[in-house]
């Protein structure tokens, strides 16, 4: 097969229609370049839906999975391996926690977190059996497994996939009122991405996780925050918790914790809280490999120098300059982020965002739109600004600015 045609045909026969890609068939990559069989390269602006932070095929993470596959990929919990518990501690001083508990997916962490705030309710704070309560935010993104889609408010990720797992309050995201209003006493936690992703890059009011993190501990419940797309790196700082001088009680991590090599989740926290899970009760048969460790190593070794928080900083100070003229010329509505990260809520006078998406990739960028109207920049870490303003100037001429 050679041609973009005939990859997408074949693609179209013989997999399940649960995804509109682009038409692009991409063969290599490298850095925030994507080349597809065409030999016709593409300034990747999505990065895995922030799964490569760190670039394409960085040399340091290439290099740990390398030296890896030369000596062990998988044992198992079964038995220990020599990774493990570096990686383990590594991971837990990077958060400032205690205790980690890898998995491969996001969506596994995701109920991983659900499984141990559940838990930590009844043989910690005391909840009678079968009470248990978390409240969650509208237009959260956590991952599409039965029990995280049964609090999704998105139609299209819910409907059809009932009966849905009861024990999740939904509030607006952003209104402490309504959280203070929603968390009882058989509450046992509060999950949030601290910045929404999916939902458009929805930063929250000043002060919202603050009062988050206030009014969680007032009512003995745990804050959960799922940092899988906000988390390491992107926003200039490793968590996004950090804007607001927050630490919640658990991290959800995923996406770029594997580097985009392989998939690489935890849950990190406190040993009162991840200490409640006792041999059999969870667990995983890939969570924890060896091979996901020496990358997640590598990943944690990356962010200790600083070096992406500060490109995601200073970048993303650069982004948001050349956004924010945009707003109210027409062609755009809004822009948000933090970051090295960008929602930008198209006009409908310029098409849909699957229009601008094709229209980008028509001159050479790569971007995917969520929801209707909205783009979302994310590019990797290791974007240089020339590259950067490349992406930005077609953005400009496929929006008609
Ligand atoms: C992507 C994402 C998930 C799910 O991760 P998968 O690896 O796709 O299962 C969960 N939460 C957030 C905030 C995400 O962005």
């Amino acid at each position: 097969m050679t041609s973009t045609e005939a990859f997408i045909a074949a693609a179209e026969a013989h997999s399940a229609h649960n995804y509109q890609p682009l038409p692009v068939v991409v063969a290599t990559a490298e850095g925030a370049w994507m080349t597809d069989v065409t030999g016709r390269r593409y300034l990747d602006l999505l990065a895995g839906y922030s799964a490569l932070n760190f670039g394409h095929r960085n040399r340091r993470l290439l290099d740990a999975a390398r030296a890896q596959l030369e000596r062990v990929t998988l044992t198992s919990r079964a038995f220990h391996h020599d990774r493990f518990a570096d990686f383990c501690t590594q991971l837990a001083d990077l958060c400032g926690m205690e205790l980690v508990l890898p998995m491969n997916t996001g969506t596994e962490a995701v109920e991983t977190a659900v499984k141990t705030a559940r838990k930590w309710g009844y043989k910690v704070k005391g909840v009678p059996d079968g009470r248990a309560r978390i409240v969650v935010a509208e237009n959260n993104f956590h991952g599409r497994s039965t029990t995280v889609v049964s609090f999704s408010t998105d139609p299209e990720a819910r409907a059809d996939f009932g009966p849905y797992t009861p024990g999740f309050t939904v509030v607006p995201y952003g209104d402490l009122a309504a959280l203070d209003a929603a968390v009882d006493a058989d509450t046992v936690a509060v999950l949030l991405e601290p910045i929404q992703g999916e939902a458009g890059v929805v930063v929250p009011p000043p002060g919202y996780l603050a009062g988050v993190r206030e009014l969680t501990q007032a009512r003995n419940a745990l804050f959960v925050a799922d940092e899988i797309q906000s988390g390491l790196g992107r926003t200039g700082t490793t968590f996004a918790c950090e804007h607001e001088g927050v630490v919640p009680d658990v991290y959800v991590l995923g996406k770029a914790l594997g580097g985009g090599v392989v998939p690489v989740s935890a849950v990190v926290s406190s040993r009162e809280v991840l200490g409640v899970f006792r041999p059999g009760e969870h667990g995983s048969t890939f969570g924890g490999n060896p091979l996901a460790c020496a990358v997640g190593l590598e990943v944690i070794a990356l962010l200790r120098t600083g070096e992406y928080q500060r490109r995601a900083a200073e970048l993303g100070d650069h982004l948001h300059r050349a956004l924010a003229p945009l707003v109210g010329g027409g062609a755009v509505d809004a822009v948000r982020g933090r970051g090295l990260w960008a929602g930008i809520d198209v006009n409908p006078s310029r098409g849909d965002g699957r229009a601008v998406a094709e229209r980008l990739l028509a001159r050479g960028v790569l971007v995917k739109e969520t929801h209707d109207a909205t783009i979302r920049i994310a590019p990797p870490l290791v974007i240089s600004e020339e590259d950067l303003d490349w992406g930005l100037a077609r953005l400009r001429e496929v929006l008609g600015v």
